[in-house]
């Protein structure tokens, strides 16, 4: 039977707690042992070049946690929690994980029981978008130690938007994540912003998703630049001629080195984006939009015309438009997010 989790507060000063990241695509599954105070002490990662199904990344988990746990890392006290970051849908308050998209076998896994047996501690299970969102409030891009200086006060409303293989959203409300009514609040991934626009990996058409993931920004390159030479031979120079390798970062590098291609894939971004976070400004009126993923390595070559955009919007916002920064844990982001979920009371 599924029952609602109750982990209580977190009172101990010593001991560990441990973060999961599982995604969807296999690229990153990893283990990492943490302080009570955030700080990652060791981590083992094992990434996959498949898809994975429960099994093979379970079996993984079991090394993983093996590794992390090793009596000589434990000095100061016990393991006190588990928090996972989970790259599918999940149903937070239940502990479930509802689909895993390309993955088999993970349709309502009750991931949350079984590593709090597996553990014999309380566990905290979330999507990774959530999890990096919260981790950006706490001790990132929205952390108080960040937006101090400035004049502005704690941000009461953030949203993270992760660009990676896909692209998903995490939103926090005064310091609490916002998970809507059926646990899929932040789905941004599949905003249509494009009428008969690409396929979606969800089987829709002109989703985000298939507009600006870092997946169709470098397919859509790669696909292009078969037409023209003089792009294929600048992606060759910035991937030392593995031009099937290029980030997404490095499209927006070669677009803000003049290529024409590259160009209008990058002003293709911008324009969906753009449309996306405008509507999404309109209806939750955040403080603050990180941008992580590896499309938020581009950095301001990403942020700048977005934020350029969201500067203008007719009719304004009231008081000052809503700031565009880059997310601060990086590649980082999910990780961490799963150790801050541990470290919460809830
Ligand atoms: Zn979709």
């Amino acid at each position: 039977m599924e029952r609602q989790r109750t982990t209580g507060k977190l009172l101990a000063t010593q001991g560990y707690v441990i973060g999961v990241e599982i995604s969807g695509s296999g690229a990153r599954q990893s283990v990492a042992l943490a302080d009570l105070n955030g700080n990652i002490l060791y981590q083992a990662r094992r990434s996959l070049e498949h898809v994975p199904d429960t099994e093979t990344v379970l079996r993984l988990l079991d090394e993983m946690l093996a590794e992390v746990t090793a009596p000589e890392r434990l000095c100061d006290g016990r393991i006190l929690r588990t928090g996972v970051a989970v790259g599918g849908l999940v149903d937070a308050s239940l502990g479930v994980v509802r689909t895993l998209r390309h993955a088999h076998g993970w349709d309502n896994f009750p991931l949350q029981d079984y590593l709090a047996e597996r553990l014999d501690v309380p566990c905290i299970i979330d999507n990774n978008a959530n999890a990096a969102a919260l981790a950006e409030v706490q001790s990132g891009a929205a952390s108080p130690a960040e937006l101090e200086g400035g004049a502005r006060r704690a941000e009461r409303v953030v949203l993270y938007v992760g660009l990676g293989r896909g692209i998903g959203g995490g939103l926090v409300v005064n310091g609490k994540i916002y998970h809507g009514t059926t646990s899929t609040a932040g789905e941004i991934g599949h905003m249509q912003v494009k009428e008969n626009g690409p396929e979606c990996s969800c089987g829709g058409f002109g989703h985000l998703e298939a507009l600006a993931s870092a997946q169709a920004i470098t397919r859509t390159m790669v696909d292009l630049s078969v037409e023209y030479p003089e792009t294929e031979a600048a992606m060759r120079r910035v991937t030392g001629s593995q031009t099937e390798r290029i980030t997404a970062a490095q499209v927006f590098q070669l677009a803000a080195a003049g290529d024409a291609i590259a160009k209008r894939i990058v002003t293709d971004i911008h324009t969906y984006l753009g449309v996306a976070l405008a509507n999404i400004v309109y209806l939750i009126d955040p403080g603050i939009i990180i941008l992580g993923g590896q499309v938020g390595q581009a950095g301001e070559l990403l942020i700048a015309p977005l934020q350029e955009r969201l500067n203008n919007l007719r009719p304004p916002t009231v008081g000052q438009p809503v700031r565009i920064v880059q997310s601060k844990h990086g590649a980082e982001a999910n990780i961490v997010g799963a150790v801050t979920l541990a470290l919460q009371d809830v």
